[in-house]
């Protein structure tokens, strides 16, 4: 339920590990342990867990906006950390190796494609990135 914060952590360029489809809660809850991560959640069941205390931050909001600010009452998040920096779907580090013959739209600048070497992904400055930033930009000012 909190993929699309998920996915706006990592715009924000923090290293975010998503629920993988099918994962029940135990191992969720196992694996954010084991990998030394914050769980964000709405479901209040992984806060009764043994050692969920510092672990599992539960979060109330429906809304995008509602979430990211009750994360910034929780966690010192700064959402302009390293904007756009990382894939937005598989988490890994973008570089700036995008093979040569990868199809761009015209109008975009070769140089600035940023490449993921995890799922072989192409991503550029454009409109879209554009409007993630100034949504990031607007939830710094916000927090
Ligand atoms: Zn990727």
């Amino acid at each position: 339920m909190l993929m699309r914060l998920g996915r706006w952590l990592r715009a924000a360029g923090y290293d975010t590990g998503l629920a993988i489809n099918g994962e029940n809660d135990r191992d969720l809850f196992q694996r954010a342990r084991h990998e030394n991560r914050r769980l964000l959640t709405r479901d209040h069941k992984l806060q009764e867990y043994r050692h969920a205390d510092g672990t599992v931050i539960l979060l109330r909001g429906n809304a995008l906006d509602e979430q990211v600010h009750e994360l910034g009452q929780r966690l010192d998040i700064d959402w302009l950390y390293r904007p756009l920096s990382r894939c937005l779907v598989c988490n890994t580090p973008l570089n700036n190796d995008a093979p040569d013959d990868i199809p761009i739209p015209d109008d975009i600048d070769r140089n600035s494609l940023q490449h993921c070497p995890g799922c072989g992904r192409v991503y550029w400055e454009g409109s879209h990135s554009r409007r993630m930033r100034r949504h990031l930009e607007a939830w710094q000012q916000n927090t």
